[in-house]
């Protein structure tokens, strides 16, 4: 029986690929790619080849379980990977994941660039514990969303799209307060890396005037509890 094994591939940054991501790409079966031009350019850039097969949120349903018997069926192992970061990270995998794991067929998963945890750790914000909230809804459930985290204790991280980056500081600002820490996280890897650390109030300002640009995580402080806030 063969295996699954999620690659991890860079979010900006062509050395983040690891060693074994790219052993696991080129000995690989068939790579499963989010986009196969984009996993295409990758592996031109590397330098390496593979087979590419089209796996992505319109076909992940109906591919999945055929891709369980292939490698049920299989002595190798199939790689998935997508676009950038890890698979399964507010990406397609998980249903996958799964199914394996139903069929008995081993899951291996490399380490390797996401965009969550190095946001979270340069923060500045506690990072024992901490939640991933992925997209915040655009619309439908977004305000229940975002008003869970007046009262979550733990480091909040989340992705947002550029173009709603505004939205959700004034949403912020509204719903939990002016006060609350933020750390807008611009380009990871990337040229343009930035850390914009601040209040809500501060970072809604800012942002005001320069208009949000790149890819971008938010990171979000925790509530304070009633007691520890008086100590403070
Ligand atoms: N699988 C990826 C991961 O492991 O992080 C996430 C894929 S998700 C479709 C893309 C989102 O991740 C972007 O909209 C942005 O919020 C975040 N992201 C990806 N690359 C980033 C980067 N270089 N800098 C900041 N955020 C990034």
């Amino acid at each position: 029986m063969g295996k699954l094994v999620l690659v991890p591939t860079p979010i900006g940054n062509l050395g983040d690929i690891t060693d074994r991501a790219k052993i696991a790409l080129v000995e690989a079966e068939i790579v499963l790619a989010e986009d196969t031009r984009t996993t295409g350019k990758l592996l031109k850039l590397l330098g390496l080849e593979a087979k590419l097969r089209a796996y992505h949120m319109h076909n992940e349903h109906a591919q999945a379980d055929g891709i369980v018997r292939m490698i049920a069926d299989s002595s190798g192992h199939v790689a998935l990977a997508s676009d950038a970061g890890t698979p399964g990270i507010s990406d397609p995998g998980f249903l996958l994941v799964r199914a394996c794991i139903q069929a008995g067929v081993v899951v291996e998963a490399l380490p390797g660039p996401t965009a969550l945890i190095p946001a979270l750790v340069a923060s500045g914000f506690p990072c024992d514990r901490f939640v991933f909230e992925g997209f915040v809804p655009q619309k439908k459930g977004r305000q229940t969303r975002i008003q869970s985290w007046r009262s979550e204790a733990r480091t909040i991280v989340a992705y947002e799209s550029p173009h709603r980056l505004r939205k959700l500081l004034g949403e912020v600002v509204e719903w939990l307060g002016p006060d609350r820490g933020m750390c807008v996280v611009r380009e990871l890897s990337k040229l343009h890396e930035t850390y914009h650390r601040g209040t809500a109030a501060e970072l809604a300002a800012y942002f005001a005037e320069v208009e949000p640009r790149g890819e971008l995580v938010v990171v979000v402080e925790g509530a304070k509890s009633p007691a520890k806030s008086d100590e403070e």
